[in-house]
Parts: structure tokens; sequence; C-alpha cells
């Protein structure tokens, strides 16, 4: 589903964010990107939905090569994905329902389709109730809740999140994590990238761990999870 192939991204010829990153994801997979501050892991996800050009490799999402992708064409390569930021990024000015309706306006549905999918989204994060209220009536953990059923309404392949839960505080953070994990099992791969490793503890799935721009390690849930039992005992419930 998503390929990348000998990626190395390099900003002003002096800055090497990545450097010969190789890996796949597949669907219905669960992925944390990890690693320190400058590790790389924006550069990584700008790479998926073609903000970024790698400089070097192949970047594959479903059919869509991100290279050669012209930038006129890359809605099409959006239409794959959903995308969530560190900083919700909603619309003031716009209600809940329409900041979410937006999405699917601007691809031309159907309005009564809009109605419908927007509020199963809303449904989905437990906002339906506040569907005609505005960003500023919201805490930061509903606003990201917005954000994930904005980035889910076009029931996309994939849905990435950077840094998803930093301007939230860790309990409001867990919650975040624990829905992404929800919409995960519901058949749609999620990517996440975080500096925050608590999450892999009480949530294990893949991790892909950067360092300097490189993939020091790559360990499937499995893994993961006999890490966490040897680390607290089999009777740990993840
Ligand atoms: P992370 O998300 O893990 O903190 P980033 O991908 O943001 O890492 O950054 C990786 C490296 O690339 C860092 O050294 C950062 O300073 C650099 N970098 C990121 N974006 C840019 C940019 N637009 N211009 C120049 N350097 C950048
Ligand atoms: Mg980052």
């Amino acid at each position: 589903m998503i390929r990348l192939k000998d990626v190395s991204k390099t900003y002003k010829k002096e800055t090497h964010a990545l450097v010969d990153v190789s890996l796949s994801v597949e669907q219905n997979e669960f992925v944390y990107i990890v690693g320190k501050s400058g590790s790389g892991k924006t550069t990584l996800i700008d790479l998926l939905y073609g903000k970024v050009k790698p400089n070097k490799g192949i970047v594959a999402v479903e059919e869509y090569f991100v290279n050669h992708l012209k930038s006129k064409h890359l809605c099409y390569l959006r239409r794959k994905l959903g995308v969530v930021f560190q900083d919700f990024r909603l619309l003031e000015h716009k209600t809940l329902f329409e900041n979410i309706a937006y999405v699917l306006e601007v691809t031309g549905h159907h309005p009564s389709d809009i109605e419908s999918k927007v509020m199963d989204a809303l449904d989905t994060v437990n906002l339906k109730h506040k569907a005609l209220d505005y960003p500023s009536d919201c805490s930061g953990g509903e606003q990201q809740r917005v954000a994930i059923a904005r980035a889910i309404v076009h029931e996309p392949a994939v849905l990435i999140a950077d840094e998803p839960t930093a301007n939230l505080d860790p309990r409001t953070g867990f919650d975040m994590v624990k829905l992404l994990h929800k919409i995960n099992q519901r058949g749609t791969a999620v990517i996440m990238a975080t500096h925050n490793y608590s999450y892999i503890d009480r949530l294990p799935a893949r991790v892909i761990e950067l360092e300097n721009g490189r993939v020091i390690s790559d360990r499937s849930k499995n893994h993961v999870q006999l890490i966490i039992n040897a680390k607290y005992g089999d009777f740990y419930v993840g």
C-alpha cells in the first residue's frame, strides 16, 4: 500500500533529513514513527502526501508514485489519504459540520451524501452533539477529534498523523491514540509520528524508529508486545 525505496531527502544541500529509507506499510497496519525531535519524522510524513519531494528514491502510495506526480494531480493522491497535524488546522469561522463537509464539497459529493457522511464521521469521534458549534467552543481534545473526523470522512485508505497529541495533555493525548486505534480496527491503515514513547507501551503496534534520518529499528507489534511482557510480566494487558 505504501512503499519507500532508498529514499533520501536533503534540505538546502546540507541537512540530511532522511537517508536511504526503505520501508513498506500494508493495509490495516498501525505504525508508530518514533524518534527524537529532528530525526526526520515530519519529513517522512510530508513525503507521503506530496508536500515534500525526495532527492532520491521512490515513494509510492497505492497506485501513485509521489515523486512523479504533477502538482495538479496531487489531489488524486490526497483522496487516498487523511492527514492530521498537531495544531488541528480547523477553519475558525466554520462550524464543526462545515469544517468536515468542506472536504466532500471540493470533491463534488452530493449534498445528501455529504450530510450522512459528515454525521457518521462526527459519530466516530463522539462529537455529533456539537455539529453546529464552532472550533472556539471546543477544547483542544475536541478540536483534534474534529480534525480526525475531517481526515476520515472521505474514507481514505491511510490516515497519517504528525504528532497528533503534542498540543494535548497526556490523558487527552492517550484518548486520541485510542481513537486512532479504533479507526485502524475498522480497516484504515494508520501512520502516527510521535516523540512520545509511552503510547507504545500502552497500545502496542509496529514501531519504526528514526535517528538522524535513518531507520534504526522496525519492530512488529508481536515483538513490541514481547518486550512489554518482559518488562511488566505476562499479566500486563496492553
Ligand atoms: P522531526 O519531525 O523528527 O522533528 P523533521 O523531519 O522535522 O524531524 O526534521 C529533520 C531535519 O530536517 C531537522 O534537522 C530539521 O531541522 C530539518 N528540516 C526540516 N524541515 C526543513 C526545512 N523546510 N528546511 C530546512 N531544514 C528542514
Ligand atoms: Mg516533526
